[in-house]
């Protein structure tokens, strides 16, 4: 089968591409990219006014597969990635049980292969049952197709263990996913801590908390030599100390969340809006341009959404008692238009950048992708003048608990082709 996208922006810094061209998809792979191409057989896809970009990737996603399949199954996820623009996901294994053996993985594999084209690559648990005490099998995840390790939604308070789990995992091509939490600074905090958490009367979670196990992590991995990824920075400090990390030359990446970049905690009110509870929490309007600035000079590389999807009634709780965590895969991409790229902040070629080539390179087990002949024909394709209204019902996911309930976003993908099979065409998910 060829496909023909006619017409559209091509955008892919390490393609060297920002140019309109065409593009021909046969049998899965980019086979031709010019001016005035032309198939004898097949689709054609009309791209004017469109950004086509290389397939992104989202490197922290919570699918809850298995266990509480009413907030969220492999499917829905994959499918609500495919409505948010990402060609490929990570999920983390705190799923119940926990992802911490080989066997978990081959049975997410499975799930994964649903005839549905989005990516899965499999992140296993560090230590058994995410406990922080006793390593889990990491070699036997890896060997069933984990790319990644992570503990994420608890960080290994012990440091020994954690040395222990890097001198591993460092002898297979894996990347180590920290959340980074000192369990007895952060206490029972629900926000951060500081002017808001006292005017909210919330117990509050101090940025130094983070910052602590950053600076940690980042000692060990100088220690051990293993690659680190720090998941969701939130700090202006957190991305200082991984600035001095990589100037160091050592092998640290990060990430951040739409959340944390395009909220704060002046933006928590007496509405006590508890999906706007996350881990970390929002932090300040400094730490957000901290952020930003961290992007921009390299020092984070990748936006990541922390998807984590939860039941209406756990939601509706009292502020206090209700789960940390916001969805995240659809509203992303228009996020990042809306607030960056529409208002002339950041461009296209640096969105691919962050979405795509940069969480490959923190996970390098992730294949690489490019507008490229031969390359696959793993693409997202921008419709940047789209509007959309973010309301429960434009959810394609099973859960709703969107901080960005009733935002008016510009900019939405239309078309996710992953090796050359559409998973969302003209802005709908394909259905299979
Ligand atoms: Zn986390």
């Amino acid at each position: 089968m060829a496909l023909l996208l006619k017409g559209g922006r091509l955008v892919d810094p390490a393609a060297g591409l920002d140019t309109v061209a065409d593009v021909v998809i046969r049998d899965g792979v980019i086979v031709e990219i010019g001016e005035d191409l032309t198939i004898p057989k097949g689709v054609t896809i009309e791209c004017a006014e469109k950004v086509v970009l290389p397939g992104l990737v989202d490197l922290h996603v919570h699918l809850r597969e298995p266990g509480r399949e009413d907030e969220e199954t492999v499917s829905s996820g994959k499918r609500a990635a495919a409505h948010g623009g990402f060609a490929g996901i990570c999920p983390m294994p705190n799923t119940e049980p926990v992802a911490d053996e080989g066997s978990a993985i081959t049975a997410l594999m499975d799930l994964a292969d649903d005839g549905f084209p989005v990516q899965v690559f499999p992140v296993g648990a560090m230590t058994v049952k995410q406990a922080g005490e006793l390593m889990a099998e990491i070699g036997d995840m890896h060997h069933a197709g984990a790319v990644a390790f992570s503990d994420d939604g608890r960080c290994v308070q012990d440091s020994g263990v954690m040395r222990r789990v890097m001198d591993y995992a460092k002898m297979f091509p894996v990347t180590l996913m920290s959340h980074c939490q000192d369990d007895a600074l952060a206490g029972r905090g629900v926000v951060n801590e500081g002017v808001v958490s006292t005017r909210l009367g919330l117990p509050g979670y101090p940025a130094a908390a983070e910052e602590i196990m950053i600076a940690r992590d980042i000692a060990l991995c100088e220690l051990t030599g293993c690659r680190v990824h720090v998941q969701h920075v939130s700090t202006a400090r957190g991305v200082e100390l991984i600035r001095v990390a990589k100037a160091a030359g050592l092998p640290v990446t990060c990430e951040v969340t739409p959340h944390h970049l395009f909220l704060d905690e002046d933006m928590l009110d007496l509405t006590y809006d508890t999906n706007r509870k996350m881990n970390p929490p929002l932090r300040t309007a400094a730490d957000r341009e901290a952020l930003l600035d961290g992007l921009v000079d390299g020092t984070v590389d990748a936006i990541a959404t922390d998807h984590a999807p939860h039941a209406a009634h756990e939601k509706q709780l009292e502020f206090e008692l209700a789960p940390f965590g916001t969805t995240g895969l659809e509203t992303a991409l228009s996020l990042v238009n809306t607030h960056l790229v529409a208002c002339g902040r950041v461009t296209w070629s640096q969105v691919a950048q962050w979405m795509c080539h940069g969480p490959r390179s923190c996970v390098p087990l992730i294949p690489e992708q490019r507008i490229e002949v031969g390359r696959p024909g793993t693409l997202t394709i921008v419709d940047p003048e789209a509007r959309v209204e973010v309301t429960r019902e434009w959810f394609v996911g099973t859960s709703r608990n969107s901080a960005f309930l009733g935002a008016k976003l510009l900019g939405k993908a239309t078309e996710v082709l992953v090796d050359g099979e559409w998973a969302l065409k003209g802005g709908k998910v394909v259905e299979r």
